[in-house]
């Protein structure tokens, strides 16, 4: 069986998240969404809404299932599940300048391997940030994103 993951930090998850996972459903037997803890930067939403919103949204798609992917190494949540492979969409070339030295280290720390799959036209243009931020000013932002997170974000601007 041939198993992949598609991590992120899906803060939240949109269409062109949405597009990759289904695409990679295709490919691989088994999908795993691993949902990953945003160090970084302050999340708008826990890593346990988010993956609310990713089961939610995927409960329909055979084959993905939705975990947290910790704090650990990517290959280590790989070798763990038995994944063999790490989708990633890229959008332009500044994503792949971006993933490829993270795709050849984890070549070179346990022999997995990454797979690019590249954007739809449809949803080159759509980042968890830019939605956020439109939605933050007020914009409607319900075209670009699932069910599960539409509702999220009413929620959110109900309660603030
Ligand atoms: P991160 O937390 O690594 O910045 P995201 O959670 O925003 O990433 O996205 C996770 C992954 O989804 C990215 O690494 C990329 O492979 C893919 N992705 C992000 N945005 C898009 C998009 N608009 N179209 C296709 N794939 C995308």
């Amino acid at each position: 069986m041939q198993s992949a993951v598609c991590p992120g930090s899906f803060d939240p998850l949109h269409n062109g998240h949405v597009e990759i996972i289904a695409r990679a459903s295709n490919l691989f037997d088994e999908v795993i969404v691993a949902v990953s803890p945003n160090m970084h930067k302050a999340p708008m939403f826990s890593v346990e809404e988010r993956m609310e919103m990713a089961q939610e949204t995927f409960s329909y798609v055979r084959g993905v299932t939705v975990k947290p992917l910790g704090e650990g190494l990517l290959t280590e949540f790989c070798r763990a599940h038995g994944a063999n492979a790490v989708v990633k969409g890229l959008r332009d070339a500044r994503d792949l300048a971006y993933e490829t030295p993270m795709a050849t280290m984890n070549r070179h720390l346990s022999g997995l391997e990454t797979v690019y799959l590249p954007a739809d036209g449809r949803y080159t243009h759509l980042s968890s940030t830019l939605i956020k931020e439109v939605h933050r000013l007020g914009g409607d932002v319900s075209e670009h994103v699932p069910r599960a997170v539409q509702r999220r974000l009413a929620d959110r601007r109900h309660e603030s």
